[in-house]
């Protein structure tokens, strides 16, 4: 997508500094963080959102899942524990329009 700030980073059309990528998925810290801890982990392919995920790409999404594990464990927080967070439309909070997985971690997070 043209002007998805995702995709951008994805391409490298933003600066931007990758904790981790290959073919399917990066890994960013999140801009405004709310937590000690707080990286995004984001497919390469542009899906605006998890109502537009399709049964095709639910590997994707383990995929997403099991890497949000592995930075867990190397920021740390696998033991003391972390959130991870899809926002979905409006009501949802979702503000970027490319899906995104949240990890926080790193103290005691509230509901
Ligand atoms: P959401 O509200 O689920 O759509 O989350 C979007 C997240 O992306 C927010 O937590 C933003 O702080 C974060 N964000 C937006 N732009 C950037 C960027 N250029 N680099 C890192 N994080 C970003
Ligand atoms: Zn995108």
């Amino acid at each position: 997508m043209q002007d998805c700030i995702f995709c951008k980073i994805s391409r490298d059309e933003i600066e931007s500094q990758k904790l981790f990528e290959n073919e399917l998925l990066y890994v960013i810290k999140d801009i405004a963080p709310k937590a000690p801890v707080h990286l995004l982990i984001i497919p390469k392919t542009h899906i605006a959102s998890i109502n537009d995920l399709s049964v095709s790409q639910q590997s994707l999404i383990g995929e997403l899942v099991l890497q949000a594990k592995e930075q867990a464990t190397k920021f740390g927080i696998a033991q003391s524990g972390y959130k991870l967070i899809w926002n979905v439309g409006a009501d949802g909070g979702q503000v970027v329009p490319h899906i995104h997985l949240h990890l926080l971690g790193g103290k005691k997070l509230k509901e």
